[in-house]
């Protein structure tokens, strides 16, 4: 089906968490970007969001969670506390998930902030993350079995570290990723894509877009009948991006 056909194939909901204050780097164009894949692959997207004091909405088909300060972090805790047990079973129920930086952290077991106050996490994921002094930022490539090169942008001081039967999303060749110890950088979990990358993640990584399309689109029909894209405008920037310093 040719870009920009109107809709035969169904209707996919996505869900943005907390887009007021977990949205920052410019994460707001991974929602654009599923909306205009979407559109692409012949599905009609359905955006909508969830802020703090919302009622959570029925029939989510996709997920997706951006980064933020931690006072931002602080703001929504008790709010995304209250939608752990839901939150937990749509995982558990291979939901497919995007959760950048700030909300990537607060999806594991607990974020220590560098001024030493605790933000509880969600559990969803088994991975622990610290404050540190240090702020690591700048361009990252990481290499993942699944998604081939990664590109993206880090700024955080939470370092974080996974369980022992937690997959790393990708091994960073470039930056520094989870921390600046053992070279992983996101997480992987049932149908979950989380990553410490901003930039926006999904318009350079166009087959995590996909990935994540693909499980929504599976698990509501049954199968998905992809359109033919043209990537040639992400394939630039993803070489453009090879090529940018750390
Ligand atoms: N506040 C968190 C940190 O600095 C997350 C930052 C972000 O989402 N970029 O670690």
């Amino acid at each position: 089906m040719p870009n920009g056909t109107a809709n035969t194939k169904g209707t996919i909901r996505v869900l943005q968490l907390y887009p007021r204050e977990m949205n920052i780097y410019g994460d707001w164009g991974n929602v654009l970007v599923l909306k205009q894949r979407l559109s692409w692959h012949g599905y009609t997207p359905e955006i909508l969001e969830h802020n703090a004091g919302d009622p959570f909405p029925s029939d989510v088909d996709l997920i997706i969670g951006g980064g933020g300060q931690d006072s931002g972090q602080l703001v929504i805790q008790e709010d995304l506390q209250a939608l752990a047990p839901t939150l937990r079973g749509l995982a558990e129920e291979n939901l497919p998930m995007l959760l950048i930086c700030g909300l990537y952290q607060l999806f594991g077991n607990f974020f220590r902030t560098q001024n030493g106050s605790v933000i509880p996490g969600i559990g969803v994921l088994d991975l622990e993350t610290h404050g540190g002094e240090k702020r690591l930022i700048g361009n990252v490539v990481a290499t993942s079995p699944e998604f081939g090169d990664i590109h993206g942008y880090e700024n955080h001081s939470g370092q974080t570290f996974l369980g022992p039967e937690l997959a790393p999303l990708a091994t960073v060749t470039k930056g520094e990723g989870n921390n600046a110890t053992d070279e992983h950088e996101g997480a992987r979990y049932r149908n979950i894509v989380a990553s410490y990358l901003h930039g926006s993640l999904l318009p350079k990584n166009p087959a995590i877009a996909d990935f994540l399309i693909r499980k929504a689109v599976e698990r509501k029909f049954g199968s998905f009948d992809p359109g033919v894209i043209d990537d040639s405008l992400a394939e630039a920037a993803r070489r453009h991006a090879a090529t940018r310093p750390r």
